[in-house]
């Protein structure tokens, strides 16, 4: 077993699914959050690995899970670095490009204690893109802005 270094160990590839690299370190379960992944998938999570391009990165990888476009954007609100390849027989058959979505729907919340989304249990939250850098969005309700410390407050603070 002397011949088993540990790169071979971090990159050990999966037959199908979804390898999501490159997320900034620490924020692994907050990429999964996002994703609403709970029980029921295999995963394997590296974190705090050494990258030469980050310092320090972590990886996500999904067993028999494709993650779609939609998701795919939704994970630039937090891991704007993130790259997703996605595998189908241990081949990588599509890598995603990444761009923040014009709208996310559900998944923030605003900041604006009368709006609409805070008051009525029925109405989801639905905030539409103003800027990228800086990240910006815009509560289509109400017009209240969220930056991008906000967005990461709510993500990564937020339990599941
Ligand atoms: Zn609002």
């Amino acid at each position: 077993m002397e011949a088993v270094n540990k790169r071979e160990l971090i990159v050990s590839k999966i037959k199908n699914g979804t390898v999501i690299d490159h997320i900034p370190a620490g924020r692994a379960l907050a990429v999964l959050r996002i994703l609403k992944i709970t029980e029921g998938y295999r995963i394997a999570l590296v974190m705090n690995v050494e990258s030469k391009k980050m310092g320090k990165k972590d990886i996500v990888k999904i067993e028999n899970k494709e993650v779609d476009e939609k998701e795919a954007n939704l994970i630039t609100l937090i891991a704007p670095t993130a790259t997703i390849n996605i595998i189908r027989d241990y081949e990588v058959v599509e890598k995603k490009k990444l761009k923040v979505p014009e709208v996310v729907k559900g998944l923030l919340k605003c900041t604006n204690l009368t709006c609409i989304t805070n008051n009525d249990i029925e109405a989801v939250s639905e905030f539409r893109k103003i800027s990228e850098k800086p990240l910006k969005m815009k509560c289509v309700y109400c017009d209240t802005v969220i930056d991008e410390n906000e967005i990461l407050k709510q993500i990564l603070g937020s339990k599941s």
